[in-house]
């Protein structure tokens, strides 16, 4: 079925964030041309394999897509019209960080139709942005957000990070205070984790402080909630508040199981059955659509067992919640009791305290959803032999 919902990775960054694993490629100058030329190849063989259905949302991730620049795209929002339609009153969101934000790569951003912007804001504390290597400062979000209003592009998200280790003195009520002053119409929150190969894994093997406590972890998610639905944020799903109308279309997506289609290094996309993820590196992105080979690198059918855990981790991710059968709301009632879910008629709904307990609680219900789906069809089997 062709996808009506696109996601595209850009992987340039200007250099690595203390914290970041991701798939980039860092770059003093961005070589625009090189990425959109593969691009057009893949999205091409995309649309020709018939993969592109008329977009409800386009979303440009990375990486730092506003390292592309106003031009860059604008020529790559134009590469995608040119191979399918991106339909009336879609969304269309680009990351952006701060600094790239400026009055004249919005105008052209708006021009082409980018109306939704995720900004990379992280923190106020100018101490705290440099510990985590990113390049602007705490003057540059108003800015940002200034150029984004004085387009008119008024669906902003800003970006914030939580759980830092105590030495950095970071005061979070604080920061978004200031960050709720820019009057975003939407707010993500990430707790600092700390992954390999990454500057904070190797601070860390020398023996600096470099995350949070467990207690920080819960405090500050929980002050965050309280904080930020104060201001009229519907806490939406365990990392994202919106006001109202103004959830994330695109990344709802992936919380609602649609399909979407991905393009660009280390992209990954599903389209229903199959989940098929992009070469990691972007040489090796260029090189293969530069031979005319495709870009993915393999694809996973989902088990049975897969789309149960999948279906309860998503379905508890949300404050839509997920479809629960009467054992596994009688699962739920210890939760109900600690105040970590609510049941509401058929649905089980998890609180933030619950949220921040997720995969264990997931892993139990799927546990016991997997057994009711064997035991079901155990019986099916004994039917057919009688
Ligand atoms: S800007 Fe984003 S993608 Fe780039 S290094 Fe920093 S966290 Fe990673």
């Amino acid at each position: 079925m062709p996808a009506r919902h696109l996601y595209i990775h850009v992987p340039f960054c200007a250099r690595r964030c203390s914290y970041c694993d991701f798939s980039i490629a860092v770059r003093a100058e961005t070589p625009v041309d090189e990425y959109l030329g593969a691009l057009r190849s893949e999205i091409a063989l995309a649309s020709h394999g018939g993969q592109l259905g008329e977009l409800q949302t386009v979303y440009v991730g990375g990486g730092t897509p506003s390292r592309l620049g106003g031009e860059g795209i604008a020529r790559l929002i134009e590469l995608v019209r040119e191979h399918t339609v991106i339909a009336p009153g879609a969304e269309v969101t680009i990351e952006a960080n701060p600094d790239d934000v400026t009055p004249s790569n919005a105008e052209v951003w708006a021009r082409a139709g980018v109306n939704r912007v995720s900004v990379g804001v992280q923190s106020f504390n100018d101490a705290v942005l440099a510990w985590m290597h990113r390049t602007h400062d705490s003057r540059q979000p108003a800015r940002a957000v200034e150029a984004l209003r004085g387009v008119g592009i008024n669906n902003y998200s800003l970006d914030v990070i939580f759980a830092l280790p105590a030495h950095l003195q970071r005061d979070l009520r604080a920061d978004l205070t200031q960050l709720l002053a820019l009057e975003p119409a939407h707010v993500s929150i990430y707790g600092l984790t700390v992954e390999s190969h990454t500057p904070l894994a190797h601070w860390a093997m020398r023996g600096d402080s470099v995350e949070g406590s467990e207690e920080t972890y819960e405090e500050d998610f929980l002050l965050a909630h309280e904080q930020v639905t104060a201001a009229g944020f519907e806490h939406y799903e365990v990392s994202n508040f919106a006001l109202p109308g103004k959830r994330s279309r695109h990344n709802s997506t992936y919380w609602t199981g649609q399909p979407y289609a991905a393009l660009g290094p280390a992209a990954h996309s599903y389209d229903g059955t199959f989940r098929r993820w992009n070469v990691r590196g972007y040489a090796q992105w260029i090189r293969n659509l530069a031979e005319g080979k495709p870009a993915h690198e393999a694809e996973d059918q989902l088990t049975a067992e897969n789309r149960v855990s999948e279906e309860v981790y998503l379905g508890l991710r949300t404050t839509q919640g997920l479809m629960a059968s009467a054992a596994e709301l009688e699962r739920a009632q210890p939760w109900i009791a600690a105040g970590w879910a609510r049941a509401d008629s058929t649905k089980l709904i998890l609180t933030p305290t619950g949220w921040l307990r997720l995969d264990s609680l997931a892993a139990d219900l799927a546990a016991l959803r997997s057994a009711q789906a064997n035991e079901t069809l155990r019986n099916e089997r004994s039917r057919c032999y009688i």
